[in-house]
């Protein structure tokens, strides 16, 4: 589904990437943990290409959306804006700070998207909007405001507010990393339930334990690397003493 190739980025004299890739098949869970500052929300923001990459390409569904190369005058973007927006519409994104637009209610955050974007009629969209809601628990918070909520039920909203564009693939960096334990648990239950039905994701996560659950694979990244990659299990017991004391320290 998402064919990611040899991806490099850097930021001045750092060089946050280098040359990563990844494969992501349909129903597949990907994981990624590593260190802070190891590259992980630069390589979601690469993969969802809301940063352009300096190296390497990105095929969607086999299309090419991105394709860098090296010239002598710096790093070129091979794309058209066509394919890019095509290849967007596929791809939904939580990210930390629940990023929900303050001044609309619970539901029209939901449902703003899929009417502007998808020109999904007004009483379909509300009606998609209800019924995601109410998978999540949230069915009596329609008409509250991002404000009146707590951290968990605002990041619930932001996954169903994902979720209304109906995406191909659900990429979630850190969904709750800013959220107390009681909160992260309701916030992974619903993350559960998306797996459990067969979502495309890509997670960053600290999680480790519910990463172990979910993942079909996890990556371990450090320094813009993949030092470790597989299974799970194969990850947990990774001979990398690295891999491990970061392991041991999370756990
Ligand atoms: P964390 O677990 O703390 O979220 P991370 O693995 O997501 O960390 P990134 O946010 O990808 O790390 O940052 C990797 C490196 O890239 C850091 O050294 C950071 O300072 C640098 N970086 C990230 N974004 C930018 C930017 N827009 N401009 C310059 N440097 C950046
Ligand atoms: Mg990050």
């Amino acid at each position: 589904l998402l064919n990611i190739e040899h991806i490099g980025k850097a930021f001045g004299d750092n060089q946050v990437l280098k040359d990563i890739s990844l494969q992501v098949m349909p129903g597949e869970i990907v994981s990624i943990i590593g260190p802070s500052g190891s590259g992980k929300s630069t390589f979601l923001r690469c993969a969802t290409l809301l940063e352009t990459m300096d190296n390497g390409s990105l095929y969607y569904d086999g299309i090419p959306a991105c394709k860098a190369a090296d010239t002598p005058d710096g790093p070129s973007i091979y794309v058209s804006k066509q394919e890019l927006a095509k290849v967007h519409e596929h791809f939904g994104l939580v990210f930390q700070n629940f990023n929900l637009f303050p001044h609309y209610s619970v539901l029209k955050n939901v449902m703003d998207a899929p009417i502007r974007v998808r020109k999904v009629p007004r009483d379909e969209a509300e009606k998609q909007a209800r019924d995601l809601l109410a998978q999540f628990g949230l069915a009596d918070k329609a008409d509250s405001y991002p404000c009146e909520l707590s951290g968990g039920q605002q990041q619930r909203v932001g996954v169903a507010r994902a979720l209304a564009l109906r995406p191909k693939i659900l990429f979630l960096d850190e969904p709750t990393s800013a959220l107390d334990p009681e909160l992260t648990a309701d916030v992974l239950k619903v993350l559960k339930q998306l797996a459990s039905e067969h979502m495309t994701m890509v997670i960053v996560t600290h999680e480790l334990e519910f990463a172990r659950e979910v993942s079909d694979r996890i990556i371990f990244l450090e320094n813009g690397q993949i030092l470790e990659e597989g299974h799970p299990d194969e990850l947990f017991s990774s001979s990398k003493q690295r891999v491990q004391d970061f392991i041991g320290k999370l756990s």
